[in-house]
């Protein structure tokens, strides 16, 4: 079937949801999500969401800025961080007026509480700015959310998978997407598209990441030929839950956690004895790593261990409870009475599409793609440059996707409708078939396992050019391994098994575009660090680096930093 709608958002998360939000009434949006909408990962963020509202303690969104910047190792973007920093006031009231039930103070105004990273007076100690909903943060604001796309109408795809992107005369036409229900494949006919698909954590075998972050409208983009942005930054969160990588909310340490190694020391005061376990993340995932790697593991083993027992019961079962029942479940430990095995855990990708402060999808040459717009976790402004602050993503969600959703409305009128090539969706239809036909291949969780315990090992927290050359190899076979896979169930109705081998593909690329971007930079930013270059340097890497494929492979290129208020300084806490 062909469907036609002025404005197409890909993804339901809160970014798409903010951004659909933003265009209802005005425009004829659609919203497309290959979960059904309240399953988006936006709904599994624990912490909160930050922003200086001064309710428990001064603040000001300069320190905030500041922090942001000073976290992303001077990566960011300044101006896209400065937009954050100032809007986070309004949009967290707005999320309150809305309905969002945040904790509150006794007198009755939105409590906020601890988090990495989060300082007052540029530095000084930490600062409570994170608003919340005890650790159930994100599932509050994605069912707000959701209900005012209801309410205001807005028509919903649910359980539709974009495959394609459709493209003509370097102008977006639409999407065609899968419909798991009926096994169908439809074009949707549009003047915009806003990708807001979310992250890749699944390239990674330890992930926090939802089954579905795979990072599709990256690789749509990718495989467009446009450019992907510093895909090298990837977030290992420190506290995964060992062996499964379940996350464990920073806001654990934000409460007064903290980290013990195997001789019950809190090592985090000799990394960072301001802040010590409220380090920004890619300063304690390093720590940890070290300390194992020095044998002062639990046991000598490949974890660490977070202790809330100094909490109380109380405290755990008011501000911590999910988390607290995610250890009674998989571990069968009590956090109020037993220390917690943890390890860092695949997270945020600070890298993805390049956009500019309105959302629009741009090339390496700062121009904007004709009606292709995208927000949240794919997308990079770059406002978390080479590491992102804890709760500055719902933020970044919130106040972007809103910005894309105006900048859409203001310019509607002068984006054209393209007739899309004839039929639009032959070939992904073909495709389709192709996989479903083919019967000797490998199944594709085989080929994914591998995928992902490649980059476990060659391109996680440390890294070195030996290993990332290794992964780049083997990257390149198993993409050959992929283009003759089979899948198992030819269904129609809900085949999942096709999903998996669709979002393998987009699983491969992307995990090429990290190892190439890694690879490519020979110094120690933020979450990338190498070891054979363990220095940052500012005078040959303050820039971002953007990565395309072409027929000969992938290319490097790159774009400045945008430096408004603050130079780069050593970073410490
Ligand atoms: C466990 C966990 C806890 C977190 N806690 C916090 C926190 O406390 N504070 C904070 O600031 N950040 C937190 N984060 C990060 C933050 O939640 C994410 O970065 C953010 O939710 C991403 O939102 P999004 O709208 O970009 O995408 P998502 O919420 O991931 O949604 C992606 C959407 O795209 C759709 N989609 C994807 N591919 C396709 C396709 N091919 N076709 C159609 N639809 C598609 C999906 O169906 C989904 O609707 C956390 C992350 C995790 C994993």
């Amino acid at each position: 079937m062909i469907f036609k709608h002025d404005v197409l958002i890909v993804g339901a998360g809160l970014a798409g949801l903010r951004a659909a939000t933003e265009v209802a009434g005005k425009a004829d949006v659609a919203l497309l999500s290959k979960v059904y909408p309240t399953r988006s990962h936006s709904g599994a963020a624990q912490g909160g969401i930050a922003a200086a509202l001064e309710n428990e303690e001064p603040d000001s969104w300069e320190w905030h800025m500041y922090d942001t910047v000073k976290g992303a190792d001077y990566l960011s973007d300044q101006d896209a961080a400065e937009i954050l920093a100032k809007d986070a006031i309004r949009a967290v009231y707005e999320l309150e007026h809305m309905g969002v039930p945040f904790n509150r103070t006794p007198e009755g105004k939105i409590a906020q509480r601890f988090f990495g990273g989060h300082t007052r007076n540029f530095g000084e100690a930490a600062v409570k700015r994170i608003c919340y909903a005890a650790d159930r943060s994100g599932r509050v604001i994605m069912d707000t959310l959701y209900f005012d796309a209801v309410k205001k109408g807005i028509k919903i795809y649910p359980e539709f998978h974009v495959v394609d992107l459709v493209y003509r005369d370097g102008q977006v036409a639409g999407v065609v997407a899968y419909e798991l229900a009926t096994g169908e494949v439809h074009f949707f006919h549009s003047r915009v598209v806003l990708l807001a698909t979310g992250g890749y954590g699944k390239v990674y075998k330890v992930t926090s990441n939802a089954f579905a972050s795979t990072g599709d409208g990256a690789a749509l983009v990718y495989r467009l030929g446009l450019p992907l942005q510093d895909m090298e930054f990837v977030q290992f969160h420190p506290t995964g839950i060992w062996g499964l990588g379940v996350l464990i909310t920073e806001a654990a340490r934000g409460e007064g956690g903290v980290l013990r190694n195997g001789q019950g020391e809190r090592f985090m005061e000799r990394y960072a004895p301001t802040i010590k376990d409220l380090a920004p993340r890619d300063m304690v995932s390093r720590a940890i790593y070290t300390e194992m790697a020095q044998g002062r593991g639990i046991n000598g083993r490949d974890y660490v261990h977070l202790d809330l027992t100094h909490l109380g019961e109380k405290k755990l079962a008011e501000r911590l409870s999910d988390i607290s029942s995610f250890v009674k479940i998989y571990l069968g430990l009590d956090p109020a009475k037993d220390l917690i095995p943890v390890h860092p855990t695949c997270h945020y990708m600070m890298g993805g599409i390049p956009v500019n402060i309105d959302g629009a999808v741009t090339d390496e040459k700062d121009r904007a793609v004709p009606g292709l717009y995208a927000a949240g976790e794919c997308s990079c402004i770059s406002l978390h440059g080479a590491n992102r602050l804890g709760c500055n993503s719902l933020l970044d969600l919130v106040v972007f996707g809103r910005r894309a959703g105006m900048h859409i409305l203001e310019n509607l009128d002068k984006t054209p409708w393209i007739d899309p090539p004839e039929p639009p969706e032959r070939e992904a239809a073909g495709r389709i078939k192709g996989l479903l036909e083919n019967r000797n291949g490998e199944k594709p969780v085989f080929i994914r396992r591998e995928l992902q315990q490649t980059m476990m090992d060659g391109c996680s927290v440390f890294r070195d050019e030996a290993g990332l050359r290794k992964v780049v190899e083997t990257l390149a076979e198993l993409e050959k391994r992929a283009c003759d896979m089979s899948i198992e169930n030819c269904g129609k109705r809900f085949n999942t098994d096709l999903i998996d081998g669709l979002e393998l593909r987009n699983l491969l690329s992307l995990a090429r575009a990290i190892a190439v971007s890694a690879l490519n930079r020979t110094e120690s930013r933020g979450a990338h660090s190498r070891e054979d270059y363990p220095a940052r340097d500012d005078e040959h890497w303050l820039k971002h680096t953007l990565v395309r494929q072409t027929d000969q492979g992938v290319a490097i290129g790159e774009r400045p930093v945008r430096i408004t208020r603050f130079q780069p300084k050593a970073r410490t806490y």
